[in-house]
């Protein structure tokens, strides 16, 4: 990978980055049609290259087997989180991303602490998990509507004033714990302006294929817009961390906002720089072996390594280029313990 890529790409996503400590204002700060001066076209041939890189990234960081990455998507209804997902990741290995989405809370999950539903779904290593909605739900939504608050039974003592500032302190928290343990946090907030959302949600109502998406629960939210950029704001400032920032991304051009997002989590992956793991000498030493024995099995007229006789710069290959293999490789004589 060049440099030269990686410098393009840290530059072309500072923008949406949230600075850490620092008090942001949704309406002020951010503008929802910024496009980096870009069209479309070129958008959209970006995107092809960043979801060819990350399917790349993701291989070796399946096969490193060390580092996780989770990403959490945060948007007002219409924003686009489902079509971020279904084209950044249109070009991954489904074995290695698993996406979970996360609604009104089970009785089981209010049950447990807040935190515990989204800790079932966190990535294994060499995973990438998506939160289609996250643990931000948490000082969003049930923020915005006091009732969630109250199912969710906390003693007394838990819900005394400061209750916000807790729960930043404690996602900071958390994700510092999963940050210094190997699995990265990357947060996405799908900035979408009130105008566009409108034309969205007519959009779904118009085109009978899209009714499901819509529901009347949609623009009851939308009543709420002004309450949720408050929210939304607050959250931004208090949880853009040196360990998980924060990137507000522009979301009213759909294909803007997906190169966006595979921008993002590209530089993520590229920060890891996950490596295919080298098996040793030793190790490779007994591939030989073995690679030498199926070779001799080679029924007559086929090359010894089919592979290696159309890739001739393959390493550690015995074929001597004419279909014969060379002698069987030596062993190394492993030390017989005594006694
Ligand atoms: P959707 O993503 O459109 O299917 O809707 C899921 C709904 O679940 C949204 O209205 C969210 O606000 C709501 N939701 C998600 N997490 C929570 C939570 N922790 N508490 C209350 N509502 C939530
Ligand atoms: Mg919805």
């Amino acid at each position: 990978m060049t440099d030269e890529r990686a410098e393009r790409i840290a530059d072309f996503i500072r923008p949406l980055r949230v600075k850490p400590g620092s008090k942001v204002r949704l309406d002020r700060d951010f503008d929802p049609r910024y496009k980096a001066g870009l069209k479309k076209r070129k958008g959209i041939e970006l995107l092809r290259t960043g979801v060819s890189l990350l399917a790349e990234y993701q291989d070796r960081l399946a096969a490193q087997d060390t580092y996780g990455v989770l990403l959490c998507l945060q948007a007002l209804d219409a924003g686009g989180k489902d079509g971020t997902i279904r084209h950044v990741m249109s070009g991954v290995n489904p074995q290695g991303v698993r996406v979970s989405s996360f609604k009104v809370p089970s009785a089981e999950e209010l049950d447990h602490d807040y935190l515990w539903r989204y800790a079932q779904r966190l990535p294994t290593r060499g995973e990438i998990a998506i939160f289609n909605r996250s643990h931000y739900e948490e000082v969003l939504v049930v923020r915005v509507h006091p009732e969630h608050l109250v199912r969710q039974k906390l003693p007394e003592s838990a819900r005394r004033s400061g209750l916000w500032d807790r729960r930043y302190r404690e996602i900071n928290d958390w994700e510092r714990h999963l940050t210094d343990n190997g699995f990265k946090v990357v947060k996405i907030f799908l900035n979408l302006s009130k105008e566009e959302q409108r034309t969205r949600f007519l959009k779904r109502i118009d085109l009978p294929e899209k009714n499901w998406k819509f529901s009347a629960a949609d623009v009851r939210e939308r009543r709420r817009w002004d309450d949720y950029q408050d929210a939304f704001s607050e959250m931004l400032s208090a949880t853009s961390t040196k360990w998980a920032p924060w990137y507000v991304v522009p979301a009213d051009r759909k294909w803007f906002a997906r190169i966006s997002a595979a921008a993002v989590l590209v530089h993520t992956l590229m920060d890891i720089d996950p490596q295919y793991p080298d098996v040793g000498n030793e190790a490779r030493r007994d591939l030989l072996v073995t690679k030498w024995e199926l070779e001799q099995e080679a029924p007559a007229g086929t090359p010894a390594d089919p592979y290696a006789s159309v890739h001739p710069s393959a390493s550690g290959t015995t074929d001597r280029g004419d279909g014969q293999t060379g002698n069987r490789p030596k062993k190394k004589k492993r030390k017989k313990k005594r006694g």
